[in-house]
C-alpha cells in the first residue's frame, strides 16, 4: 500500500519536500468493515489549508499522517452487509492505494454515474455541488443579470458560469491566460472571459460589464476582487467560495488597504457577502443537487473538463501546480486502472 503523508508544514507555497511517499502492508478489513482500492483521487485547493495548522473550520492533517482527500474507490473485500466486492463508492480514503472504512462515510454509486465514475468527484460530486449551491442559493441569479465568475475554467468556476447561462444571465469569466479565456467563450459558452494576468484587468472588466455586476462568484480574492468591487451593483450578491490567491501567502498583500472601501460598498450598495463551506452548510441538500444535476447531465447541458494525471506518486507535483493555475479543469489522479 503506497501512501503520501504530510512530511512537514509548508511556509508559503508547498514544495515536494512537504510530502513523503511511503509503502506499507495492505490493511485488512475487520468486522463490519470494507477494504477499498482507490481508483480516482480528487485534488482540491482546500487541501492547502489542511496542510497548515492555522485555525480553520476543520482540524489540519497531522505531520506524518496521510493527506486527506475525496476518492472514488472499488470495494475489494467486505465484512459489511451493505457492500459487496466490486461496488463503486465515493470515500474519503486520502492519498493512498488502499483504505479501510466502516461504511458510514461511503456513498455507493448506482445508475448513470457508473458510466463515468470520476464524475462523482466533479460534475456530480463536491465540485458541482459547490457551484450549484453557492451560485443558486447565495448568488440567486436572475435572468438578464450580469454574473462574474473567477477561476472561470477551473472545476467549480466552469460549472458556475454554465449554470448562470442556463439561468439566462450574461456571464463574464476571469481566468489565467488567453487559451483558458478562449475556451471559456468558445467551449463553455460564456459571453466574455478576461485574462487576470493582463495589465488592464479593471478597465477591461468595466468595458465588458456595462450594466455593472449583480453577482460575483468569488474563488480568488486579491487583485481580481479589487477589479470587481467598484463595479458591484446595488443589492449585488457575492458568494465567497474561496480565496486561492491568498492560500500560499505568508504576509498581507502589498498595496492599499481595501477594507474601508469594501465596508462602505457593503453599506451603500447593500451588498450580500456570504461565505460558505459546502459540506458543512449544504450537506443536507446534496440529494436535491444530485437529482437536478443528473437531469441536466442526461440532457447534455454541460461541458466538464477533467485534468487527469496518472499515478499516485504524481499527486504532490500536480497539487502544487494546481495552486499556480497549471491545471486546466478538474484535477484528478488516476491511482489504479478500473
Ligand atoms: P480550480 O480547478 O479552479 O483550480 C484552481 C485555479 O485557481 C487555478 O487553476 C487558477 O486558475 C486559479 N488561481 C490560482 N491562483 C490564482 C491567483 N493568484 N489569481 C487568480 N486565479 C488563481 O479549483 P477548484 O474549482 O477546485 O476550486 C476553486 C475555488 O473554490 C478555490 O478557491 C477553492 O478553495 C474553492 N472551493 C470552495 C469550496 C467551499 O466549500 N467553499 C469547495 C470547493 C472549492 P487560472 O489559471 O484561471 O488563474
Amino acid at each position: 500500500n503506497r501512501r503520501i503523508v504530510l512530511a512537514s508544514r509548508p511556509h508559503g507555497a508547498p514544495t515536494e519536500a512537504n510530502f513523503r511517499l511511503e509503502s506499507q502492508h495492505v490493511p485488512t478489513a475487520g468486522q463490519g468493515e470494507v477494504l477499498l482500492r482507490t481508483v480516482w483521487l480528487s485534488l482540491d485547493p482546500y487541501m492547502r489549508g489542511r496542510m497548515s495548522d492555522a485555525p480553520s473550520y476543520v482540524a489540519p492533517v497531522g505531520v506524518n499522517e496521510v493527506m486527506g482527500a475525496g476518492t472514488v474507490a472499488i470495494v475489494e473485500q467486505s465484512n459489511n452487509e451493505n457492500f459487496t466486492p466490486g461496488d463503486w463508492v465515493v470515500s474519503q480514503s486520502g492519498w493512498q492505494d488502499f483504505a479501510v472504512s466502516n461504511g458510514k462515510d461511503l456513498f455507493k454509486l448506482t445508475g448513470p454515474v457508473l458510466k463515468h465514475p470520476s464524475w462523482a468527484l466533479g460534475l456530480l460530486g463536491m465540485t458541482g455541488f459547490t457551484a450549484y449551491m453557492g451560485l443558486l442559493d447565495i448568488g440567486t441569479p436572475q435572468p438578464g443579470e450580469t454574473v462574474v465568475v473567477a477561476a472561470a475554467t477551473g472545476a467549480v468556476g466552469s460549472m458556475v458560469g454554465q449554470i448562470a447561462k442556463l439561468k439566462g444571465c450574461y456571464v463574464v469569466g476571469i481566468a489565467g491566460g488567453e487559451e483558458k479565456c478562449r475556451y471559456a467563450e468558445q467551449v463553455l459558452g460564456f459571453d466574455r472571459c478576461l485574462n487576470h494576468r493582463a495589465a488592464d484587468l479593471a478597465e477591461a472588466l468595466k468595458r465588458y460589464c456595462r450594466d455593472g455586476i449583480d453577482v460575483y462568484f468569488e474563488s480568488v480574492g486579491g487583485k481580481v476582487f479589487s477589479a470587481v468591487l467598484p463595479l458591484m451593483n446595488t443589492k449585488g450578491r457575492i458568494p465567497v467560495c474561496g480565496l486561492i490567491a491568498d492560500y500560499n501567502s505568508t504576509e498581507s498583500s502589498p498595496g492599499p488597504d481595501l477594507l474601508p472601501q469594501f465596508q462602505s460598498a457593503i453599506l451603500r450598495k447593500r451588498l450580500r457577502v456570504e461565505g460558505f463551506i459546502i459540506t458543512q452548510d449544504y450537506g443536507h441538500r446534496f440529494g436535491e443537487f444530485f437529482s437536478q444535476m443528473s437531469q441536466w447531465v442526461e440532457q447534455d447541458r454541460f461541458v466538464f473538463r477533467e485534468d487527469c494525471i496518472d499515478g499516485l506518486d504524481n499527486a504532490p507535483e500536480t497539487f502544487i501546480g494546481m495552486l499556480e493555475g497549471r491545471n486546466f479543469g478538474k484535477v484528478l489522479i488516476r491511482v489504479a486502472g478500473d
